[in-house]
């Protein structure tokens, strides 16, 4: 079910317990601001998330509360996740889905990292 992004943060939410290492998950990176894992339902030949560690229901809620520091960490991990796996040269796409409209669908901010082939357009169709 989509998530309304203004909701309190639910420290039962999948990617809380997967940053505390109650559920496991494929992680190709970690450093003191992020994790990054393949997705279980991967959409890409690569389709990796990049999780903050605060507890950030949102790209919203990230980016009005979330401090210098961990924005600055967040978004280099984004970066040193994509280099580190060769995704510099062939190119790849970041979605950061937010609120209903966008079907987010879990509470805790992530970044899609998709690559491995040519991605098409931007969007779905109107249906979506
Ligand atoms: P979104 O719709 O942007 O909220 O994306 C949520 C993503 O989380 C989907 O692509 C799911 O496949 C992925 N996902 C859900 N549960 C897990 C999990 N346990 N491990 C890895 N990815 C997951």
């Amino acid at each position: 079910m989509p998530i309304d992004a203004t909701l309190p943060y639910d420290d039962q939410n999948i990617f809380a317990r997967i940053l505390r290492g109650e559920i496991p998950a494929k992680r190709v990176y970690e450093d003191d601001f992020a994790i990054a894992f393949h997705d279980i339902n991967p959409q890409a030949p690569t389709h990796l998330l990049v999780i903050p560690r605060g507890r950030y229901v949102s790209w919203d809620d990230f980016s009005a509360r979330a401090s210098d520091a961990e924005i600055a960490g967040f978004v280099r991990a984004v970066g040193a996740v994509a280099r580190a796996a060769g995704l510099v040269v062939p190119g790849y796409r970041l979605l950061a889905n937010t609120g209903p409209d966008s079907h987010q669908e879990v509470p805790h901010l992530h970044v899609h990292l998709f690559a491995g082939r040519k991605l098409g357009p931007m969007l779905a169709g109107r249906d979506g």
